[in-house]
This record gives C-alpha cells, sequence and structure tokens, in this order.
C-alpha cells in the first residue's frame, strides 16, 4: 500500500456476517489502518432472492445489535442500503472515494454470481476486492473423493473432513476501526422495512434474542446443560434438548468454527472426568455442525439443486398440484396432530424441531405428494433459521430425492412417529390445544378414537379440530406407485 493510498477508505461489506469476532474481512481491513466504511446492503423487494418474512423480522434485530456494538465499541457507523448491491457498491465508493471493498463469501449460487460481477466491474475501476472464507469449517473446493469427485454421502465426507483438516481457529476481534472522515448516505434501520405487518412477533420475541449475545448465550446453555444428553433429547420435541443456534449461525453471528472450539474444550474436560457417553454426545453434536457444511458442499458443487432434484430421476415424478392440501399443511389443519403441531410451531416461533421438519417433509411430499419446493419455499418465508443451503437439502433429503437421502419408499408414519417421540402428548397439548383433555391413547390419532372418548374431551372432528385430509395408508400405496414408476 503506497502512502497515497492511506487516506482511501475500505468499504466492509456485511451479508451473512453479523458480528466482530472471527470476521476475517474486517479484521484483515483493520489491519490496514485506513478509514473503513462499514455497509449493509438488503436487497430489493422485487428480487427472487428477497428475503422470508422471519428472516425480516430477525435482521432487523440483527442489523440493530450489530450497529450498536459498533457505536459503543469503536464509534463506528454502520451504513445501511438498499438495492443492487453494485449500484450500491459503485455509489458508496463515488461518494467516499473508497479504493477498496473486502467481504465475506457466501457459498449460495445466486450470491456467486453477484460476487463475481462485482469483482469484474470493479477491477475495472480500479478498486480492489478482497474475498475471506468466513461462514464454514471446511471450503467446498478442498475436500473430493479419491476419484476426484465431490462427495455425495455424508459419513465419508465428515470423515475425510476431520482426517484432512485442521479446523482453524476463531479470530479475535479488531482492535481499531478508524472511523471516515466522512460518512456516506444511509438508510434509518425503519426505513428498510422489516418488521412484519401481521401480528406475528409476539412467539417470536419469546422465544429469541437476535445477536452475538443471543447466539453465546445459546451455545452456553447448551454446552453446559445440554450436550450431554444430545442424542436422545434432541429427538423429543416437546423438550429444549438441542442448542438452537441455527438462527445465529445463519446470520453469521457466531461461526462454526467458534461453536467447534468451544464445543472441543467441552469435550476436553469430559475425558478428563471419564465421561466417555458425554464425549460421544458432544461428537454426535459436532457431527449435526458438520451436516450444515455438508448441505453447503452440496450446493456449491450441485447449484441446480436449488430447483432441481439431486437424483435427476425425480424430475419424472408426477407431483400432485392441490392449494387445498398445500392450505390445510401450512395452517397446521391436516387432522394429523404432530404434522399440525409442527406447523403451528412454525407460524408462531420461526423454528420447528428437527424431528418434526422430517415428519412434515414425509408428509407433504409422500402422503401429499406435493412437490418439494412448495415445502421448501413455505419454510423459506416463514423460518428464521431459513438457510438455501440447509433448507433445500434437507427438503430433498426428506422426499428421497437428494444427497444421502431417505430413500422415497421409507414414508415416515406420522401416528407412530408422535407416539413414538411424544409419547406423553406433551408437544401435541401446547401447538393443538384443542386436542388438550383427549387422554394419551388417542391424541395422536383422534380420527381414531371412539365417539364417547372425544365427547369427554369435548372434541368435535371437523369443527373443533379437522378430519384427516387425506387416509395415511393409502395415500403411502399410491406414492409407492408413483415411485415405482420412476425408479
Ligand atoms: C425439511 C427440512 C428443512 C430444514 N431447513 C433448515 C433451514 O432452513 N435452516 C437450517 O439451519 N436448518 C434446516 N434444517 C436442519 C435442522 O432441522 C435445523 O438445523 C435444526 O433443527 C436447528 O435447530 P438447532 O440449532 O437446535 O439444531 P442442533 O441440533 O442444535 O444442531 C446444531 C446445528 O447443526 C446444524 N444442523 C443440525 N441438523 C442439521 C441438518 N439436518 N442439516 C443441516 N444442518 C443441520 C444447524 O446449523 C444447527 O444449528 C432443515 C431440516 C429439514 C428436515
Amino acid at each position: 500500500m503506497s502512502d497515497s493510498e492511506k487516506d482511501f477508505p475500505v468499504i466492509i461489506w456485511f451479508r451473512q456476517d453479523m458480528r466482530l469476532v472471527d470476521h476475517p474481512a474486517l479484521l484483515e481491513a483493520s489491519k490496514l489502518r485506513r478509514p473503513l466504511i462499514l455497509l449493509y446492503i438488503l436487497p430489493e423487494r422485487e428480487t427472487d432472492w428477497f428475503l422470508g418474512g422471519a428472516t425480516c423480522w430477525w435482521l432487523h434485530r440483527s442489523l440493530q445489535v450489530l450497529s450498536d456494538h459498533l457505536k459503543a465499541e469503536f464509534n463506528q457507523k454502520l451504513i445501511l442500503r438498499q438495492g443492487d448491491a453494485l449500484t450500491v457498491l459503485k455509489d458508496v465508493i463515488q461518494q467516499t472515494e473508497a479504493s477498496a471493498v473486502f467481504w465475506n463469501r457466501i457459498y449460495e449460487p445466486h450470491e456467486q454470481a453477484t460476487d463475481e460481477q462485482i469483482i469484474t466491474e470493479l477491477s475495472d475501476e480500479a478498486v480492489v476486492c478482497e474475498l475471506f472464507p468466513a461462514s464454514l469449517l471446511v471450503d467446498p473446493t478442498d475436500i473430493y473423493t479419491q476419484s476426484d469427485n465431490p462427495y455425495q454421502v455424508f459419513t465419508p465426507f465428515w470423515i475425510a473432513c476431520l482426517k484432512k483438516l485442521e479446523f482453524a481457529k476463531p479470530l479475535p476481534k479488531p482492535k481499531k476501526l478508524t472511523v471516515p472522515k466522512k460518512f456516506p448516505q444511509s438508510l434509518a434501520l425503519k426505513d428498510l422495512k422489516l418488521n412484519p405487518t401481521i401480528d406475528w412477533a409476539g412467539g417470536l420475541e419469546e422465544m429469541w434474542s437476535p445477536g452475538t449475545e443471543g447466539a453465546l448465550k445459546n451455545l452456553d446453555k447448551f454446552l453446559t446443560e445440554l450436550v450431554e444428553d444430545y442424542q436422545e433429547e434432541r429427538n423429543l420435541p416437546s423438550h429444549y434438548g438441542t442448542s438452537r443456534l441455527s438462527p445465529h449461525l445463519h446470520f453469521g453471528e457466531i461461526t462454526p468454527r467458534q461453536v467447534y472450539w468451544e464445543t472441543q474444550d467441552v469435550i476436553a474436560k469430559f475425558r478428563d472426568q471419564n465421561k466417555s457417553d458425554a464425549v460421544k454426545n458432544a461428537d454426535i453434536y459436532l457431527s449435526e455442525i458438520g451436516w450444515r457444511e455438508f448441505s453447503y458442499y452440496v450446493l456449491y458443487h450441485f447449484p441446480h439443486t436449488v430447483s432441481e432434484p439431486l437424483q435427476e430421476k425425480f424430475q419424472d415424478f408426477s407431483w400432485k398440484s392441490s392449494k387445498k392440501w398445500l392450505k390445510a399443511w401450512q395452517k397446521g389443519q391436516t387432522g394429523y396432530p404432530i404434522v399440525d403441531a409442527g406447523m403451528r410451531e412454525l407460524w408462531l416461533t420461526g423454528w420447528m424441531h428437527n424431528r418434526v421438519r422430517m415428519i412434515v417433509a414425509s408428509f407433504l411430499t409422500k402422503d401429499l405428494q406435493i412437490h418439494w419446493r412448495e415445502g421448501a419455499d413455505w419454510f423459506m418465508d416463514t423460518l428464521v433459521d431459513a438457510d438455501l443451503a440447509s433448507n433445500t437439502f434437507g427438503w430433498q433429503w426428506a422426499s428421497g430425492c437428494g444427497a444421502d437421502a431417505a430413500p422415497y419408499f421409507r414414508v415416515f408414519n406420522p401416528t407412530t412417529q408422535s407416539e413414538k417421540f411424544d409419547k406423553q402428548g406433551d408437544y401435541l397439548r401446547k401447538w393443538c390445544p384443542e386436542l388438550a383433555d383427549l387422554p394419551n391413547k388417542w391424541i395422536h390419532k383422534p380420527a381414531e378414537a371412539p365417539e364417547q372418548v372425544l365427547q369427554q374431551a369435548g372434541v368435535e372432528l371437523g369443527k373443533d379440530y379437522p378430519k384427516p385430509i387425506v387416509n395415511h395408508a393409502e395415500q403411502r400405496d399410491l406414492a409407492l406407485e408413483k415411485w415405482e414408476k420412476i425408479k
């Protein structure tokens, strides 16, 4: 860097990295001791890649927290803009005479195309662009099978990751962020109009604290109270048994490197205490972080899977189109309590337990034979952890057409899943309160309950709670017939 460059600011473009620690773009730029412009760009609403409603709710709060930290710790300002990223960057460069843009990479196909376009255009104008890997443990280009192909099965992928790579330790927070002489124009947070207009935020506010502190609190609670029993507890939707870090990881309020190394510290303690079961549970937890890595890996190597099945034969599957059934599924009105409980939990809290995500996804794609894309779209709109890689992967996995997927012919029976994982019906009673007075034997299958039992519990089927919209056994047979045609 020449002396004359010293006064020209560097833009740090924040995206899914709402944090100050383990932020390579910010740290590297801070070392240059040049004025820094800290920028967030919200895409235009009309674009295909605009964010879902629950994501917007989270983003509003996450931006507020980041902005407060920057102000309090560095007297820095977070500049907020909306529009096409290249156009906004050019405008900010023009207003500030910035000569470099630093940002952390996102491994989503659209974001990668945007990156390439920005690098080409800004390089032509002699603006330096520097990209950093920051959101994964493993760069998707670092791991291949022995025959040099991308992995399509999780276990060998994860073994290869653990064997081949020493995951980097998290980076420290920058010491100083030099303030520019003049800030470019910024919108106020409220001008981004991220807060929902529907009456929805109550459940979200109760459950979540967007921002870095919320992330660290969840990690700490998980590692001190829950991880030892993770293997069993993570399957029970009525228990608080998982880390609830998914939205924090998606927004980059915490990184997988932080989670990995904090968990390793806990594993070391368990080893000292000869707690081999606890070590096993913590390793299973880390392998879930591995599934997140694998989702990104698959999306990176097979970008068409955003809309197309990884297994080509599923192109010919005859999906059913039924607005009525889709609506019943979305609103939690299918007449299958475990499905309805999950869909209502999703609507009210922006989250759904992983076991239940698998059940509702199986129900949509196998019992109702509705395209997995419809389910994925609804999840992208309603989940606070909506994440293109994990969501696409989860839907293709559950519907049998993705990498290392549950075979299509293995159809979850929603009633037996419910009886197994919510034995006492606590989860069902919480989210389907109209069924609360049914005895445990019948709450999983009210449509099979004797009339007298229903009457005693004050449940009139078709009025207080819907009759099943389909017959599981019949739909299962139909789904398998369709599967036979493409297999
Ligand atoms: C149909 C379907 C859709 C899904 N959509 C999303 C999504 O949009 N965003 C999302 O983050 N996860 C998604 N998942 C994966 C999983 O359900 C959530 O990551 C998990 O429930 C989040 O809760 P947690 O943080 O308490 O998880 P924990 O059990 O505490 O796991 C820790 C972390 O590991 C990762 N992880 C765990 N399970 C998976 C998995 N199966 N695939 C990928 N990563 C995983 C997540 O980052 C999670 O935060 C989906 C799963 C299915 C079956």
